[in-house]
């Protein structure tokens, strides 16, 4: 895909940030399972958090396809890191620059845009994670207030953010038409954010639940019109899916060129790994699931910046290069042997990592469902 000047110049920068600021600390992030502040003053120093923010908000304003491309370049790098940006700016992000009115736009992305306030987006709960419609957390409306009860579980970013874009039922009778969002902000009366989970991967980036007792939320916080919010919420996770997909485009270079590295060094038998035709055809194999997956996520970003739904494409996107990262990195650790298991390595990171992305923004099973019933509706 062709991407604009500025937009390379963008991924320069972001790759000299990367390779200067966050690989140092990526053992130490790992290791703490927290994000060092001064590394976030930094990002926010170049402006990472304003990345999707429209310039007249004082953001860069990049697009889908300008946001990918840095998603690439983040897939490259230490995984907590790239989602805290990541999350904040591309899902918690984008229902205020999509629905937000004036007013909403004016108070919140200016300091979005420069890191002050992190975003975060809350739709899941514990009874309803697949299946959104089944949310139970409520809106009431009482005067110039909204009163929220419910609670969220596995929010991204809730650790560190300001703002939460959260989901919630104002009209039961309406079901997934009955679904509203509201901006909560994290002082507001009755709102808790509680403790951060302990992860498998994704060390560094906050991941806790959300209580809400008799929470107030100001009328002017409502995003978009009541029962929208449902709808906003799949139009968000649909280029949520894409730049994942993304993403693991990135990761998926970084471990071949690990392993090209390594199989060109090592030794065994008196031959190096690289002569080994049982490697090499892993590797090949490798190229192509990682050229597979950057061809139908440049498919999906297309169908969106078209201005298409892009459902097909994003759950096909998402499904194929998420399940391509996962032979991916195996084979990353079968060609690198013991190393491969080893820390040092940094494979075994990108491993426990990568599991994720086969789970949040709707899992595998839900991508197949998706792109099922897409192919079988009755026209
Ligand atoms: C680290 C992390 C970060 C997250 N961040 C956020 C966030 O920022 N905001 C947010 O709102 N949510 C977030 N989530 C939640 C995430 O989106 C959900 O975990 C995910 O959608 C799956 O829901 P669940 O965990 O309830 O699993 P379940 O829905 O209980 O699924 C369990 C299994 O059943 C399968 N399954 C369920 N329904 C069907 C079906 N209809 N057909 C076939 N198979 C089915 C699933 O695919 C899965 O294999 C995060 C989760 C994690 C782990």
């Amino acid at each position: 895909m062709e991407l604009s000047a500025e937009v390379r110049l963008l991924c320069d920068e972001v790759r000299r940030f990367i390779r200067e600021e966050v690989d140092p600390r990526s053992r130490w992030i790992e290791e703490n399972d927290a994000m060092p502040e001064d590394l976030l003053r930094k990002a926010r120093e170049i402006g990472l958090f304003g990345l999707t923010v429209p310039q007249e908000y004082g953001g860069s304003g990049l697009d889908l396809a300008g946001k990918c491309a840095i998603e690439e370049e983040m897939g490259k790098t230490n995984y907590g890191f790239a989602t805290v940006i990541g999350n904040h700016t591309g899902i918690s992000t984008a229902g205020i620059v999509a629905l937000g009115d004036d007013r909403q736009k004016r108070k919140f992305l200016p300091r979005m845009a420069t890191g002050e306030w992190i975003g975060s987006f809350a739709l899941t709960e514990p009874q309803a994670g697949s299946d959104p419609a089944a949310l139970r957390t409520t809106a009431v409306k009482k005067g110039d207030r909204y009163v929220l009860n419910g609670e969220k579980i596995y929010i991204t970013n809730a650790g560190l953010a300001h703002v939460f874009t959260v989901m919630a039922v104002t009209d039961k009778a309406q079901g997934v038409k009955g679904i509203s969002a509201f901006i909560v902000e994290r002082d507001f009366p009755g709102f808790s954010v509680g403790r951060n989970e302990l992860k498998m991967g994704m060390h560094g980036c906050s991941t806790a639940p959300l209580a809400f007792n008799d929470c107030e939320v100001p009328a002017e916080n409502l995003l978009g019109p009541e029962g929208m919010g449902y709808v906003q919420a799949l139009k968000t996770l649909t280029a949520g899916r894409v730049t994942v997909s993304a993403r693991c485009c990135g990761m998926m270079d970084k471990l071949i060129a690990q392993c090209v590295d390594y199989m060109k060094v090592r030794t065994q038998g008196g031959r190096k790994l690289a002569e080994y035709q049982g490697l090499q055809w892993m590797l090949a194999d490798m190229s192509v699931a990682r050229d597979a997956a950057r061809l139908l996520t440049g498919r999906a970003i297309d169908a969106l910046m078209r201005g298409e739904r892009g459902t097909m494409e994003a759950s096909t996107a998402k499904l194929f290069s998420t399940e391509a990262l996962a032979k991916v990195v195996d084979c990353a650790v079968q060609i690198h042997g013991g190393m491969g298991y080893m820390r040092e390595a940094g494979i075994e990171t990108v491993y426990r990592d990568s599991r994720i992305v086969r789970i949040y923004e709707g899992t595998s099973e839900i991508q197949r469902n998706i792109i099922a019933g897409l192919l079988l509706k009755d026209d």
